[in-house]
């Protein structure tokens, strides 16, 4: 195994990676620095969590120092495309954070907020552009962004830019940046369609892959509890004010369930905020925040607000609801366990739900041991 030094990244990217604490590379970053340093395409199967935002990011900027360039009006040098505004202001994050010894010029453009303000910030052109596809593509309509400047592009999470219908998007904007360009592809699976836009975009790539998902399942401690679904706001207050629960993220199905457990919480005295498709972006910013730094301990998310949510410390992921989807169960509590660390997952399934318990079981090919719990629990169910 190579260190940061060793795969060739430049003393001022080492420094910021010191000073976040990175010791190793994770097995994507071992697998990809290397040749996108070397300017070379990369096609990534690799999940969020496992470290593949600076596996591009790293060798990005340091392309970004070595070759220094001014800025054209309305212009970016690397374009990131992200499914959601979620995770594109985390991509965003993590360039300014391995950036800061560089100095580099990050913008993100998602929906949601004003467009003049956007527009005015690539005025004089930026480094690096993080974008969702939407509303990229309404600025290069407005003509407040150009792209034929752009030296490199990264997609990240292609497989849910699919499911998000971006597909037809992407191919407009690939097809308005120069063909001499590095780019760089991430998703955690490969479907037909997903192979077919990395075709169409990748030029001789070198192909990494960490674990797929099932292996993440290996890392967490897994418990389920049953119980009926009456009863389940209850129980899981008892497991936030009982158990030694750290930075729990709390999954339900729907948006409507996610505010009625805030709701419930709330009411007997715990803090607690949801993220879902029906929170405004400053909503969602505010919970994410406190959240992050630990001013609250309880968050409540659907799937797809959960989707790129990069909060590093989460020690349990609460399941208030089994997906019916078994990877979607993989993907929840892979939100613990990050980057190696080990977390606890615990699923509350009620009767209806039993069916889907045996699917996760069958796809992670483990047991979900179950656990009592103390107090309420036992007279509730
Ligand atoms: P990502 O897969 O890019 O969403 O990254 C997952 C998390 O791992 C982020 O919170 C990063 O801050 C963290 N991370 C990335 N690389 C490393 C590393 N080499 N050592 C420790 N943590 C890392």
């Amino acid at each position: 195994m190579k260190s940061f030094e060793q795969l060739g990244l430049a003393p001022a990217l080492l420094k910021a990676l010191e000073a976040e604490g990175y010791t190793t590379p994770t097995p994507i970053q071992q697998q990809a620095i290397e040749p996108a340093l070397a300017g070379r395409d990369v096609q990534g199967i690799a999940q969020t969590g496992t470290g593949k935002t600076a596996a591009f990011a790293l060798p990005i900027l340091q392309r970004l120092a070595a070759i220094r360039k001014p800025t054209v009006r309305g212009g970016c040098r690397v374009l990131v495309l992200a499914p959601t505004r979620e995770l594109a202001s985390q991509i965003a994050e993590s360039f300014r954070v391995y950036g800061k010894f560089i100095g580099v010029r990050v913008i993100t453009m998602f929906g949601g907020v004003p467009k003049g303000k956007q527009a005015r910030g690539m005025a004089s052109g930026v480094d690096v552009l993080v974008a969702t596809p939407g509303r990229l593509i309404d600025h290069m309509q407005d003509r407040t962004v150009r792209l034929d400047q752009t030296e490199v592009l990264v997609l990240d999470e292609a497989d849910h830019m699919l499911d998000l219908g971006f597909i037809i998007p992407i191919r407009r904007i690939v097809s308005s940046i120069p063909k001499e360009r590095q780019t760089m592809f991430f998703s955690a699976t490969m479907p037909k369609e997903i192979a077919g836009l990395a075709e169409a975009m990748l030029h001789d790539p070198v192909h990494v892959a960490v674990a797929p998902a099932a292996t993440t399942a290996e890392r967490v401690d897994q418990h389920v509890i049953f119980t009926d679904n009456a009863a389940k706001r209850a129980v899981l207050f008892d497991l936030l004010r009982d158990v030694a629960t750290g930075r729990t993220l709390v999954f339900t199905r729907t948006k409507h369930g996610a505010d009625k457990v805030v709701k419930y919480l709330e009411e007997n005295g715990m803090p607690a905020a949801a993220i879902h498709g029906n929170k405004s972006q400053p909503q969602r910013e505010k919970a994410l925040a406190a959240f992050r730094s630990g001013q609250m301990r309880v968050l409540i998310a659907t799937d797809i607000a959960a989707r790129g949510i990069d909060v590093d410390g989460v020690s349990h992921v609460v399941n208030f609801d089994l997906p019916n989807v078994p990877e979607s169960y993989v993907h929840r509590i892979g939100r613990t366990a990050r980057a190696g660390a080990t977390g606890v997952a615990i699923s509350l399934c009620a009767n209806d739900e039993r069916a889907f318990l045996k699917s996760i079981e069958k796809l992670t090919r483990q047991r979900v041991p179950v656990m009592n719990l103390p107090s309420r629990m036992s007279k509730a169910a």
